[in-house]
């Protein structure tokens, strides 16, 4: 890598699947020894530098894995060849791994501190700079020591399981402090560990609308530590109805109102309070602590877009296909699980057909909105050529706006988003519990159907193009 100008902390982040792989590699249960390679993708940002697992590698005891002249075991020279030749390939990072006994802390030993000294100059030539080193696991800690081009040797602080089972992995266990008595009725809950999570979690809401103001909402009061709201719309009079925390003086009903002249619609349209702001401001009377960025632009915007990826969640709130492939792609390259809520109300021949909220969470490396065909073409196009036309004309006659809607149904469709996610990271939700369950509700009929979603293997979101690759792939934004 050219230059580095993240002087922050390492951190490694994998899926709940591959985790799965991996432990059961290191910990099958005979208290011996065992060794794996990760290949991994980067993404850097100011919050750090993270390893984003591409591949678990387990390496076969007594083939790849040996009794080592040094050490106790090593990996072959075969196995680390064809594993680093790989990586320079595809431009990944190389990691090293194998376990220790004990359970709670782990650190490497002096053999293998030599082990890396001797080896991992040459690996780091051959990976044309690309960041090499290795991790140690006991059964509930992990400890890593990286090495990148600038001559530098990173530890690692911790690895985290993005989505179920949340897990985070340090080299030693840390007792979370108590936390603020302001939340002691959600920390009986979720305990101060999971407090401390919400606290030091940076979440994203895209589209900040009925269901997306709801979701900022909940975050806030919960404790969330940091928060990105990102929409470029203003308040509109028929939003009042939906949009908690908008006050009537924010969507300048009279200078709206059907009556009035055009001009006159227009800047009420222009004065009225952007939707970003509704947002923060009521975030911030919830909570003093938390952190707010708002952005009155379209999340389709590279520039905004990139915000995303060091998030440690999505929430997206927006109907539009072009956020929807955005969001679901950021999820797979970057590990950062995501939930696309919506609320549809289906008119046919003026009658009320069908009514529905749906709640979609997805992990990364599982099915996709793009597998599970919920990203039509045709709308991509739709929306990308439309898009100079609606811009003109949002304020007076969007057809969004005149979508029916109401907050109650919003209500249902955010809290179970929010609360999906909460049980999750709170380590609550039962393992039997698939990473991923899609939900509709249907109070027409009282029913809710869940499905898992489909994956198709070669999915260019999900699948290996992208999955896992970090800042090594351009985002699906407008450049
Ligand atoms: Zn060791
Ligand atoms: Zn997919």
């Amino acid at each position: 890598m050219a230059e580095r100008t993240v002087s922050g902390t390492w951190s490694v982040v994998i899926t709940g699947e591959q985790w799965a792989l991996l432990h059961g590699h290191l910990f099958p249960g005979d208290g011996d020894e065992h060794g794996a390679i990760l290949r991994c993708g980067i993404a850097e940002s100011s919050r750090g530098a993270r390893l984003l697992v591409h591949d678990v590698v387990p390496a076969v005891d007594g083939i790849d894995y040996i009794e080592g002249q040094r050490g106790y075991r090593k990996l072959t020279a075969e196995f680390v060849a064809e594993n680093i030749g790989m990586c320079a390939e595809q431009g990944l990072a190389y990691l090293a791994v194998h376990n220790h006994g004990g359970q709670d802390r782990v650190g490497f030993s002096r053999t293998d501190m030599a082990s890396h000294e001797r080896g991992y100059p040459a690996l780091l030539d051959i990976n044309a700079g690309v960041p090499v080193g290795a991790l140690v696991f006991a059964e509930n800690a992990v400890a890593g020591d990286i090495w990148t081009s600038d001559g530098e040797r990173h530890t690692v602080i911790d690895l985290r399981v993005a989505g179920r089972p949340h897990l985070t992995l340090t080299p030693e266990l840390i007792i979370a402090p108590m936390s603020d008595p302001t939340y002691d009725r959600q920390a009986r809950i979720f305990g101060d560990r999971g407090q401390t999570i919400l606290g030091g979690s940076k979440v994203a809401v895209v589209g900040l609308g009925g269901i997306g103001s709801l979701i900022g909402e909940y975050l806030a009061r919960l404790g969330v530590g940091e928060l990105v709201f990102i929409d470029p719309d203003r308040i509109d009079p028929t939003n009042l109805p939906r949009v908690v925390g908008a006050r009537r003086f924010d969507a300048w009903s009279p200078l709206q109102s059907d009556t009035r002249p055009r001009w006159m619609q227009r800047l009420g349209a222009r004065l009225a309070t952007p939707k970003v702001k509704i947002a923060a401001r009521a975030a911030r009377q919830a909570s003093k602590t938390v952190r707010i960025t708002q952005v009155r632009r379209s999340v389709v915007d590279s520039d905004v877009a990139m915000l995303l990826t060091d998030c440690d969640h999505i929430f997206l709130a927006a109907d539009s296909a072009l956020a929807r492939r955005l969001v679901n792609s950021v999820t797979h390259q970057y590990l950062i699980p995501n939930t696309q809520v919506g609320s549809k109300v289906t008119v046919i021949d003026d009658t009320i057909a069908d009514i529905f909220s749906v709640v979609r969470m997805s992990s990364p490396g599982s099915g996709c909105l793009q597998c599970n065909e919920l990203i039509p073409a045709w709308r991509l196009t739709e929306e990308a050529t439309s898009e100079v036309q609606r811009h003109r004309q949002r304020y007076v006659d969007d057809e969004n706006i005149h979508a029916p809607s109401v907050i109650t149904l919003n209500a249902v469709a955010a809290s179970r988003a929010v609360d999906d996610w909460l049980m999750a990271i709170g380590g609550l939700t039962d393992s039997a519990v698939s990473a991923d369950h899609w939900v509709a509700y249907h109070p027409l009929t009282d029913e809710v159907i869940e499905h898992e979603p489909a994956k198709s293997p070669d999915c260019r979101h999900c699948g290996p193009f992208r999955f896992a690759m970090g800042d090594k792939r351009s985002l699906l934004a407008r450049p």
